[in-house]
C-alpha cells in the first residue's frame, strides 16, 4: 500500500471517529436537555395536580425550556388546559379537590364593553389613545346619556354576554359622573339582568362601597405592567395608586379584575413580576391585553407580539393563577389572528367580545361563532346566561 492510501484511509478513520464523538456528544446533550425538559415538566405537573398555582422559580425555568425546544409548546398548553380542568373538578379554590380529580372545563364567560366617556385624560400612559399627551384620531365626548348604556347593555344580553363593563377615561370620575352611572346601573341591572363592572380609573373606599351597593359585580383596574417596569409607561402616576384602587375594591365586596398589557418593551421577567403583585393583591379575575400600536402614542411603532408569545403568556398566567379567571381583552384579534381560537387552549377562561376601546374588536357574530365552532359555548342565548357565575373559575374563588 503506497502512502497516499495509507494517509486517506487514517484520514476517513480520524474522520469517522470524530463523527461518532460528535454524535455521542450530542445524543448525551440530547439526553441531558430532554431529561432536564422532562423533569420540569413533572414538577409542574405535581404542582398543578395538588391545585398549587406554579412559583416563580418554576415559570422561569419553563421559560428556559420553552427557550431551547419549541416543540414544549404544546406541552405547555395541555399542562395549562389541564389545570383549568383541575380547577373545575375542585369547585373552589379553596378546597383542592383529590389529585385524580379532572373535570370537563367550564364554559368560558364573556365581557362586552362601552366607551361611556371617551379621551382627554390627564394622565399620559404610552400605549393609551385617550391621553391628551398624545395625538391620536381617538373620539372625545362626554359622560354618555343613560338611554345609551342602557342599549348596549340589552345589546350584549340579548347576545348573552356575562357582563358588560362601563368604561369611562380620565384619571377618576368627577362626582357629577359617578352618581349618574351608580344611577344608572340600578336602571341596567333592573332591565337587562347583565352583570356590571366599573372601569373608572382611581377609586377611593367610599367610592367603591358606593358602587358596590349600587349593585355593580365587579371593578376593573389594571395595573398594566409590572412595578418595575411602570416609570417607562407612565409618568404621571405611580403604580402604587393603582394598587391601592385594586384593595380599596376589594375590600369594598367588588370582584376584583386586573391584569395588564403585554408587549410594550417588557421583559418576561417583568411579566412574571406582575403575575407575582397579582397574586399579592388576590385579584379574581385577570384581563390580559396585547398592545395594538395607535398612531400617534409613543408606542406607535412598537412590534405587535408574535402569537406563539402570546399563548406562552396566557399558558403563564394560568398556571400561576390556577384559581383565577384569565380573560382576554385588546388585540386579540390584532396579534392572534385566527390563533385566537387557541386562547382556551391556552388556558383562558373568559374573552371580551365586540368592540374595544377606542379599536374595533370583532363583531359578535364572529366571536359567537367562534365560540360555538369550539364547542365550549352554547349559541343558545338563554343557556348562556349565568353559566359563568355558577362555573366560572375565579367566581368559584371569590
Ligand atoms: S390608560 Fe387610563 S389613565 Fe392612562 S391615559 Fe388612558 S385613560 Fe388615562
Amino acid at each position: 500500500m503506497d502512502g497516499f492510501v495509507v494517509d486517506n484511509l487514517r484520514g476517513i478513520f480520524l474522520m469517522s471517529l470524530l463523527c461518532s464523538v460528535a454524535a455521542a456528544i450530542s445524543r448525551k446533550v440530547f439526553h441531558i436537555n430532554i431529561t432536564r425538559q422532562l423533569s420540569v415538566f413533572e414538577n409542574i405537573l405535581e404542582s398543578v395536580k395538588s391545585g398549587k398555582g406554579v412559583t416563580l422559580e418554576q415559570a422561569r425555568a419553563l421559560l428556559a425550556v420553552l427557550d431551547n425546544n419549541p416543540d414544549a409548546m404544546l406541552d405547555l398548553l395541555a399542562l395549562a388546559r389541564l389545570t383549568v380542568s383541575r380547577f373545575a373538578a375542585s369547585g373552589a379554590a379553596t378546597a383542592a379537590a383529590p389529585a385524580s380529580a379532572i373535570a370537563a372545563a367550564p364554559a368560558p364567560f364573556t365581557c362586552g364593553i362601552i366607551n361611556a366617556k371617551s379621551g382627554r385624560c390627564a394622565e399620559n400612559c404610552s400605549f393609551c389613545a385617550q391621553s391628551r399627551y398624545h395625538a391620536t384620531a381617538s373620539p372625545v365626548y362626554p359622560l354618555v346619556d343613560d338611554e345609551v348604556l342602557l342599549e348596549r347593555a340589552r345589546l350584549l344580553a340579548e347576545n348573552g354576554v356575562d357582563y358588560m363593563g362601563i368604561v369611562i377615561s380620565g384619571t377618576g370620575p368627577s362626582d357629577k359622573d359617578f352618581e349618574r352611572i351608580c344611577a344608572a346601573a340600578q336602571r341596567i341591572i333592573g332591565e337587562t339582568g347583565i352583570k356590571l363592572c366599573a372601569s373608572l380609573g382611581i377609586l377611593g373606599m367610599e367610592q367603591a362601597v358606593a358602587l358596590k351597593q349600587a349593585g355593580f359585580t365587579s371593578y376593573h383596574h389594571n395595573l398594566e405592567t409590572s412595578r418595575s417596569f411602570y416609570p417607562e409607561i407612565c409618568g404621571t402616576h405611580g403604580v402604587e395608586i393603582r394598587e391601592q384602587t385594586v384593595a380599596n375594591a376589594r375590600v369594598a365586596g367588588l370582584r376584583v379584575c386586573s391584569g395588564g398589557i403585554f408587549g410594550l418593551g417588557e421583559s418576561w421577567e417583568q411579566r412574571l413580576e406582575m403575575a407575582e403583585t397579582l397574586r399579592e393583591l388576590n385579584v379574581d379575575s385577570i384581563p390580559v391585553n396585547f398592545l395594538n400600536p395607535i398612531p400617534g402614542t409613543p408606542l406607535e411603532n412598537a412590534a405587535t407580539l408574535p402569537p406563539r408569545e402570546a399563548l406562552m403568556v396566557i399558558a403563564l398566567f394560568r398556571l400561576m393563577h390556577p384559581g383565577r379567571d384569565i380573560v382576554i381583552c385588546g388585540g386579540r384579534g390584532k396579534v392572534l389572528g385566527d390563533w385566537d381560537k387557541l386562547i382556551f387552549s391556552a388556558g383562558a377562561n373568559g374573552m371580551m367580545v365586540g368592540d374595544y376601546l377606542t379599536t374595533k374588536g370583532s363583531p359578535f357574530e364572529r366571536d359567537l361563532a367562534m365560540l360555538e365552532e369550539l364547542g365550549v359555548r352554547s349559541r343558545d342565548v338563554a343557556g348562556f346566561r349565568g353559566v359563568s357565575a355558577q362555573a366560572g373559575i375565579g367566581d368559584a374563588n371569590a
